[in-house]
């Protein structure tokens, strides 16, 4: 709390007695708080891409160019990483864009499964490399989601990602979607590696990872979920994960009615 103290005064500025003024401020700290940790999280994270390019700059200079195979694997490292500082900063627009109240939903009768589609086409060729089955089942018809696509087929990119980057060669992932009267749920299941119950509820919170290194690995921001959130929760519906030693399932529900 904060405390306030003044003086009360009469007409003739003759002291009558004090006024206290009591602000719960522990709301306003915890904010302050969340935030500085977010620009630490960022800073670090932005520096650690940077430190590995540099270092493979640097030991280039310093001779490893000579070597034609050295150079060349250095070079793919450096372009590695550089693409990970890009695709970090992207999603860091992203959640600034989605956490601005001025930022305003582009509301308009979606078809879901032309979403699903095309997502699925997207995927098509890494799970062919990977050897992972990915399929659809979808309703035989299904009434439009009032949303906005771009936003949607973001959260729908980000579920297949992980589902095909968190599963292992010869696993299988599926997208299904049931409805009804009042909403649409999608779901994203996998055959993969898991979450540990006590990470399941983090997976949603920016920067949070079960395995660092593995994601990193994968070229993984750890914010693909906590936008996902943003963008279902900004539709008014809910988002969660389920999973076991078995996969994980990523569902999501959205109002059919405004
Ligand atoms: P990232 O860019 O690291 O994938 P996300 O926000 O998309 O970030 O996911 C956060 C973390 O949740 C991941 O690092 C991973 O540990 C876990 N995760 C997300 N999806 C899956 C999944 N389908 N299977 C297993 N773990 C997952």
């Amino acid at each position: 709390f904060r405390v306030q103290i003044s003086p009360l005064k009469g007409n003739h500025e003759e002291k009558m007695g004090v006024v206290g003024l009591l602000t719960d401020v522990t709301e306003r700290r915890k904010l302050e708080r969340m935030r500085s940790e977010f620009v630490a999280n960022v800073s670090h994270e932005l520096r650690t891409p940077l430190t590995s390019i540099n270092g493979f700059v640097e030991t280039l200079l310093d001779g490893a160019i000579e070597d034609p195979a050295t150079a060349k694997n250095f070079l793919e490292i450096i372009n590695a990483e550089g693409k990970r500082l890009a695709n970090l900063i992207d999603d860091l627009l992203k959640l600034s864009r989605l956490e601005d109240r001025r930022t305003k939903l582009n509301k308009q009768p979606v078809d879901l499964a032309e979403v699903i589609h095309n997502t699925v086409k997207m995927f098509e060729a890494r799970a062919l490399e990977k050897n992972i089955e990915l399929t659809r089942v979808l309703p035989r018809e299904m009434p439009p989601v009032p949303g906005d696509q771009g936003f949607l087929s973001q959260v729908m990119i980000n579920l297949v990602d992980n589902a095909i980057k968190y599963t292992l060669p010869g696993g299988k992932v599926q997208v299904k979607v049931t409805f009804n009267q009042e909403e649409v749920t999608a779901a994203v299941s996998d055959t993969g590696i898991g979450i540990p119950p006590e990470s399941l509820p983090r997976v949603f919170e920016r920067f949070y990872r079960v395995d660092k290194a593995r994601s990193r690995e994968m070229g993984g921001t750890g914010l693909g979920l906590s936008i996902s959130k943003h963008i279902i929760e900004a539709h008014g519906g809910k988002i969660w994960a389920e999973s076991d030693q078995n996969g994980s399932t990523f569902s999501f529900t959205l109002p059919l009615h405004e």
